[in-house]
């Protein structure tokens, strides 16, 4: 029988009974095998020496290319073309005799990238965040997905949280939710992330009261906005206050921010609202490549047991590991039969750092210092500077009455700033943000300032601080 026709025909009070039995089973018994096996092996992994665990990445690549060779129809094309065997990449040195799978590739090739020996139903249908360019569609097998579950409950728990702990979860819309919903069975409260009012938000606040979960995931601008929410609220003359909803959370251990760029703004709101350490990482529905934020230090570590990560330049060229290089992150998901993607440029850019050893005592490499946005969040200059996103988030440490903001390239020698006032807001303070981030560029550039009443977020949610039509 079709269990989710079952599922449908039965009342919600006892579909969310069945849920509740259910999610009583440890998660490591519902996760399945896959999970279990790569769980247990990340365990004992992420102790390994430095050269242990590029032996595993260069066992594991060498097994994906001679997969994607005899299977992978793109693949094939793309080693004959250039007189290539698989056998001739021994070495991570050598992979760079492979050339990179871009987002077009996909788009031009989709079909042919899918590998022979997998039947495409059994797959699972995915698509690419697609904050910058339309959305590309790929495929995921249900152990790729096993396999991240894995990798972020290690991760969690570095950072206190633990199975069966409760998440709170604020990033996207969801068509059938309406405000919130509690799923049992993951133990994840989802709180929608469309048409956000003061209202909503201090309905959230009440049902995260009531459920009390040990973390909060989402993407920091959203959070950002709810702690600035409370912030203004938390005033005992508001009913919601007085009626004993606290703005006050000792059940959360932490706060895990992703999907987007973050500004030290933004981190700083939230920690003074919810009082809880705010933690980072970077990684993307291609499962791909992840970096995580250390639990002992304020750096990345890129999660060799993930994917094999380069660092490139706009030319594609290896970029040399020192500090504040800037680097495209280009990498190779190692789990990915199904619908594999070798050298894939990501378009997202990071800020570098020269490795150092660890005081958590993993040999991982720890060359991440910042992800600092997506190619489309770049700014370009007449001279040919780029200007990430990241270097201009100075200028907003002292504007203090926005509600959001977001720069505009249309072309080489002019932005747009919109801002959306709120009740303190003077135009100067606006003119010294313009003229502190025309500061920052130092090149030929104009600016004007644009009060709007909106910022349109895109249907994800996903929040950009700045967006840039100029090609890089
Ligand atoms: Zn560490």
């Amino acid at each position: 029988m079709d269990l989710k026709k079952l599922a449908k025909s039965l009342s919600y009070p006892l579909l969310q009974g069945i849920r509740y039995a259910y999610g009583a089973i440890p998660v490591q018994i519902r996760h399945g095998k896959t999970f279990r096996q790569m769980y247990a092996f990340l365990q004992e992994s992420q102790w390994w020496s430095r050269k242990e665990l590029e032996e595993y990445q260069m066992q594991k690549l060498e097994k994906l290319l001679k997969h994607a060779y005899e299977n992978v129809p793109y693949y094939r094309r793309v080693f004959d073309e250039r007189g290539l065997k698989p056998k001739d990449i021994q070495s991570l040195d050598d992979f760079s005799k492979l050339p990179f799978t871009t987002k077009e590739d996909i788009k031009k090739h989709g079909t042919e990238m899918l590998a022979k020996n997998f039947d495409v139903n059994k797959l699972v249908p995915t698509r690419t965040g697609g904050s910058t360019g339309s959305p590309v569609d790929f495929y995921i097998t249900r152990s790729t997905l096993d396999i991240e579950k894995a990798l972020f409950w290690r991760y969690w728990g570095w950072h206190g949280y633990y199975f069966g702990d409760k998440l709170a979860v604020l990033r996207g819309s969801y068509e059938r939710i309406p405000n919130y919903y509690y799923n049992p069975i993951s133990r994840h409260l989802i709180l929608s992330a469309s048409d956000l009012t003061r209202e909503k938000f201090l309905l959230y606040l009440k049902i995260i009261n009531r459920i009390k979960p040990e973390a909060i995931q989402g993407y920091p601008s959203l959070i950002y906005l709810f702690a600035k929410c409370l912030l203004e609220e938390k005033s005992p003359c508001v009913p919601l206050f007085q009626r004993g909803n606290k703005c006050e959370f000792p059940f959360l251990k932490v706060i895990f921010i992703s999907f987007e760029k973050s500004y030290p703004y933004q981190i700083e709101m939230i920690k003074q609202v919810f009082k809880t350490k705010v933690i980072e990482h970077y990684g993307h529905q291609e499962c791909i490549a992840l970096f995580t934020k250390c639990e002992e230090d304020d750096h990345f570590h890129v999660v060799p047991e993930r994917g094999y990560t380069e660092f490139v330049d706009v030319n594609g060229e290896n970029v040399p590991i020192t500090t504040d290089a800037m680097a495209e992150v280009v990498s190779t998901g190692l789990h990915e039969y199904a619908f594999p993607l070798i050298r894939y440029r990501t378009n997202d850019w990071v800020a570098l750092t020269e490795n150092t050893d660890c005081k958590c005592g993993r040999k991982f490499p720890n060359c991440v210092k910042r992800v600092d946005g997506r190619s489309g969040d770049i700014i370009k200059t007449v001279s040919g500077k780029y200007i990430m996103p990241t270097h201009l988030e100075f200028a907003i440490r002292y504007f203090k009455h926005f509600k959001d903001i977001q720069i505009i390239q249309n072309d080489l020698t002019n932005l747009e700033i919109h801002i959306v006032p709120d009740e303190g807001y003077q135009h100067e303070e606006g003119e010294r943000f313009k003229e502190a981030v025309l500061n920052r560029i130092q090149d030929e550039m104009n600016a004007e300032l644009k009060l709007v009443e909106d910022i349109q977020r895109p249907e994800n949610q996903k929040r950009r601080f700045v967006i840039s039509h100029v090609p890089m």
